[in-house]
């Protein structure tokens, strides 16, 4: 789960991180009213979505007077942003965070992850601050330093030390103290928030010599989300993709992709083995749907409802094999939502194991219009050749 970037920031203020003034506003008419309660001009403007890139894409505005400063604001509020991570249809930004300008002398990236390899957070920072760090790592990797954090020391101060440190030029002592005082900072909220990220990009210095996160994001692991409340409370559903949100509400595991090819299966090897027939085949998957063991009637009617409404869909593949979930549950839930939801794109049915002739009777029987294929590679066949023939 993502937190949104003023949200972070009132997470790291609680662990030590200094962030700049700021307040939220909805309309040109409270950035006004957050403005004047702040420093300055400058002031910036920065839309509040679940996207990085928003800087080049427009959504960060440094404004020097109140017209500029409602004219952003309102620019902002008014279209999608489109950003590198938001994809070409880009995200309605529904507020912004009214910031206190900042004079940046240098800028720098922090952040923590897990490390999955060494199973240990691991701090990654760089001296190449405010850039895109994905671009930084591959042309320069020698700018990306990490630190692994043993789970049982912590954070330890000569970690802090080294980095800070092993900077050129090197800042002066109350700017240094600043920085491992925030790294120690990042580690604390990265630990009691169950972050599966936390990312300061870009930590900055100022020109008075203040250390400051002047962005901030954290990403919460859902599987933490139990125990951590607080954090549950901050969830925005308006930044979930609205297909994802619905798969969510009824616990499928549905995730949605970029092709066209919807897939309904169960167990997610046998899904993923499903995603790489159909590449194979030569179409691309508009989903990955692990409808799961044990999944009810209702949820297999849920699941085929979302392939169904979503647009991109040209033809879908159901690929069940019955082990605790039966064949015959399984062909009466694609009828129920087929009674509710027409369907206009070819369906392609394999079905194997328990019940598995109850099943193909119950489908035979119904009147809907559907290709049965013996195996997965003719299934994966049919329905790429379903999709080239439209
Ligand atoms: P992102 O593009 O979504 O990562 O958004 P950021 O919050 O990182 O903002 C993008 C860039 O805007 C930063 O890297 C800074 O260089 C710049 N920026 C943000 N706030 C200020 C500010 O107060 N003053 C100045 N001069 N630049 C800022
Ligand atoms: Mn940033």
């Amino acid at each position: 789960m993502k937190l949104h970037e003023f949200q972070a920031k009132e997470q790291f203020k609680r662990f030590g991180i200094p962030v700049p003034e700021g307040y939220l506003a909805t309309s040109p008419e409270e950035a006004l009213e957050a403005a004047k309660r702040l420093k300055g001009p400058p002031w910036v403007v920065k839309a509040q979505v679940h996207a990085g890139g928003r800087g080049k894409g427009g959504g960060v505005r440094v404004v020097d007077s109140q017209d500029q400063l409602t004219a952003a604001t309102a620019e902002i509020l008014e279209k999608p942003l489109i950003t590198k991570q938001t994809g070409p249809e880009g995200k309605r930004v529904y507020q912004v965070l009214v910031e206190e300008g900042v004079d940046i002398e240098r800028e720098f990236y922090l952040a923590m992850v897990i490390d999955r390899s060494g199973a240990m957070p691991v701090i990654i920072f760089s001296q190449a601050g405010g850039m895109d760090i994905e671009e930084v790592a591959a042309k320069s990797p020698e700018l990306v330093m990490k630190r692994f954090v043993d789970p049982l020391t912590g954070w330890m101060p000569y970690q802090g030390r080294r980095l800070a440190y092993g900077l050129t030029p090197l800042p002066e002592a109350g700017v240094l103290k600043s920085l491992m005082s925030i790294m120690d900072g990042l580690y604390r909220a990265f630990v009691s928030l169950d972050c599966s990220l936390a990312e300061i990009n870009p930590l900055v210095i100022t020109k008075q010599g203040n250390c400051l996160a002047v962005d901030a994001k954290i990403t919460i692991d859902d599987n933490a989300l139990f125990r951590q409340g607080e954090m549950k409370a901050l969830d925005d559903p308006r930044e979930k993709d609205p297909f994802d949100a619905k798969a969510q509400e009824f616990n499928l595991n549905y995730i949605r992709l970029d092709g066209d090819i919807g897939a309904m299966v169960n167990g997610a090897g046998l899904a993923m083995a499903t995603m790489d027939v159909i590449k194979l085949a030569g179409a691309e998957p508009a989903n990955f749907l692990d409808v799961g063991g044990g999944a009810s009637e209702e949820m297999i009617t849920k699941g085929f409802e979302i392939i169904l409404s979503d647009p991109k869909v040209k033809a879908i593949l159901i690929n069940i094999f019955g082990g605790i979930l039966r064949c015959d549950v399984l062909a009466k839930g694609v009828l129920e939502a087929a009674k509710r939801t027409e369907i206009k794109v070819p369906l392609i049915v394999r079905l194997e194991g328990t019940n598995v002739e109850e099943g193909r009777k119950i489908l035979q029987e119904s009147g809907l219009r559907f290709l049965v294929a013996k195996d997965m590679a003719e299934a994966a066949d049919l329905v790429t050749g379903q999709v080239s023939n439209l």
